[in-house]
Order: C-alpha cells, then structure tokens, then sequence
C-alpha cells in the first residue's frame, strides 16, 4: 500500500489562497495579492485557474498550490499533497506475473507446426477432389489461428 498523488485532489486555488490568508483582488484570471515571501503588498500575481503564482518583485514562483505550499512551509512533496488532500492509498496489488511464457524456440517451433497445418490444409482445400472440410478441420483451423494470433500477441509485449 502506498500513498500517490493525484493532482486532481488539490484543493480549489481561491479557496486555498484565501485560506492561506491573501486577499485576491481583480477581475481576470491573474488576482493581484499580496506576497508572503518579500512582503510586498501588492506584487504577486495568482492565476485562479491553475493555481500558478509568481511575484513580479522577488520572482518566488511556482505552477500550482502545491508548489506554493511546499515552498511556504519548506515541505516535501508527498509531505505538502498530504497535507492538502491530494493523496490517496494505492490498494492495487503489483501486476501479478505472467504465469508462462514461452521461450523464443518454443513459440517459433509452435508457429511452425501450426503454420505447416495451416498450409496442409489450405492445400488440401485447394483440391477440386479433395473432400470438404469437416467441422473438426474447422475447429482445428480455429484453433491454429488462435494459438499463431496469441504468440504474436506476446511476442509484441
Ligand atoms: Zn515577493
């Protein structure tokens, strides 16, 4: 069980900078705040959308609230998206391994042999005397096609 960030859970970035204590001022995407670092009382720019920030005066910067928030409390990552609400525990058991694979050999000799019934067969059929397929023949083909299609499929893993 691990803990993982998804971004979508960080909180909504109005709601997180005023809590944070700032006043947004303006009417476009781009608030006008005041900036915690320098203390400037009107030079940080706060995008409403996305969360980026940056102070026109000392540069301090970042692209969301989660930048913010770890370089205003000097957080880790996974420390700062705890703390905002954006991890969650990874139940997910690890991709189970594949049972069986077939070494290269093995699976181009399978290929060969299904190959050669393929073809002994598609000659057969060929043969105006030849008698028709029965519905074994059929199934056998089926399943010839099947094993082929199932080896290639790994073979593309
Ligand atoms: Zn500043």
């Amino acid at each position: 069980m691990t803990a993982r960030y998804d971004r979508s859970l960080l909180p909504d970035p109005v709601s997180f900078y005023e809590s944070a204590g700032l006043v947004l001022k303006g009417p476009g995407k781009w608030k006008t705040t005041s900036c915690q670092w320098h203390g400037g009382s009107d030079s940080m720019r706060i995008n409403s959308d996305n969360g980026a920030f940056k102070c026109m005066a000392c540069e301090q910067h970042g692209g969301d609230v989660l930048d913010y928030f770890m370089l205003w409390h000097g957080a880790e990552f996974m420390e700062a998206a705890e703390a905002l609400g954006a991890t969650y525990e990874d139940h997910k058991p690890s991709k189970p391994k594949r049972k069986t694979t077939l070494s290269a050999g093995a699976a181009l000799a399978l290929i060969q042999s299904e190959a050669w019934f393929v073809a002994v067969t598609a000659l057969a059929t060929a043969n105006p005397d030849s008698p028709p397929l029965t519905d074994a023949d059929r199934l056998r083909l089926k399943e010839s096609a099947r094993v082929i299609a199932h080896i290639l499929e790994e073979a593309a893993e």
